[in-house]
């Protein structure tokens, strides 16, 4: 924990938790009292944020988010024009949340900038913290090496969490890519699906039954962030370890479950 003890605690007053229609294992209810009995603080669940902030014509929204995609991954996100097909692609989705589109990538900044704007100004305050589940899969610049990484949160405001991150942010064990990079330097297109067979249990997959618990760190993550600007831990078995692997996101979420204890007593001064 690098923050200092005697920094001010500013918990928000409410916590805001916006649903992802389309990860159907993920159960809202629980996160939100997990994350309330854990804080005392008060919080509330939503629909969906693009469902729930409609005070905006759904053409006008998803042009905006078809801007958002990452056209390639080596170079920082310029600003184009998207094509018509990206358009009415984001405009299907819009108005069908519970689908989800495995594969494409957006700037997490920009998406969480957009999010940002929709937010009443009465709501966009320190003392609210909205945090959005998306099922979009969200990827952040790294300059150190110039390319875009796949992330399971994006810290700012608001905070958000990608559900499809948990799946394709931390990287898989090291077989799964030598075994998928064999069958690439033989000419033959990956068995992705018997590859991940192998590895079983060793990674978190849609629609896996362990989504709300993982969630339940990452959320904890956003508090965090938000209170101390410092969401991350150096402890791998606190749930605020910042996990670069599938089994670093295991051990630190499911494994342990739990904050360590210097993380424990910082909360329980504001529960
Ligand atoms: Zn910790």
């Amino acid at each position: 924990m690098t923050s200092s003890r005697s920094e001010t605690l500013a918990p928000p007053s409410r916590i805001f938790l916006y649903e992802d229609p389309s990860s159907p294992t993920v159960d809202l209810g629980e996160l939100r009292s997990h994350l309330k009995e854990g804080t005392g603080l008060n919080v509330e669940t939503r629909p969906e944020f693009f469902s729930y902030y409609r005070d905006e014509d759904l053409e006008t929204r998803a042009s905006k988010l078809a801007r958002l995609k990452v056209r390639n991954l080596h170079r920082e996100q310029q600003d184009f024009e998207p094509l018509l097909g990206e358009v009415n692609f984001e405009l299907r989705l819009l108005s069908d949340p519970s689908r989800r589109l495995p594969g494409i990538l957006y700037d997490g900044f920009r998406f969480q900038e957009l999010l940002r704007s929709l937010i009443p100004p009465e709501e966009r305050s320190l003392r609210t913290l909205h945090l959005p589940l998306t099922s979009r899969l969200l990827a952040t610049f790294d300059p150190n090496d110039r390319v875009y990484h796949a992330r399971v949160i994006v810290c700012g405001y608001p905070c958000v969490i990608s559900t499809s991150g948990i799946v394709e942010g931390p990287a898989k064990p090291k077989e799964f890519y030598r075994a998928r990079r064999g069958y690439s330097i033989l000419g033959m297109s990956p068995p992705t699906e018997a590859l991940k067979e192998e590895i079983r249990g060793r990674f978190i997959d849609y629609d896996d039954d362990r989504m709300t618990e993982v969630l339940k760190g990452y959320v904890l993550q956003a508090l965090f962030y938000h209170m101390m600007g410092d969401p991350f831990c150096e402890d791998r078995d606190c749930r605020l370890f910042n996990a670069h692997w599938q089994e670093e996101m295991i051990r630190a979420q499911l494994t342990s479950g739990r904050l360590c204890p210097e993380h424990r007593e910082f909360l329980s001064r504001i529960a």
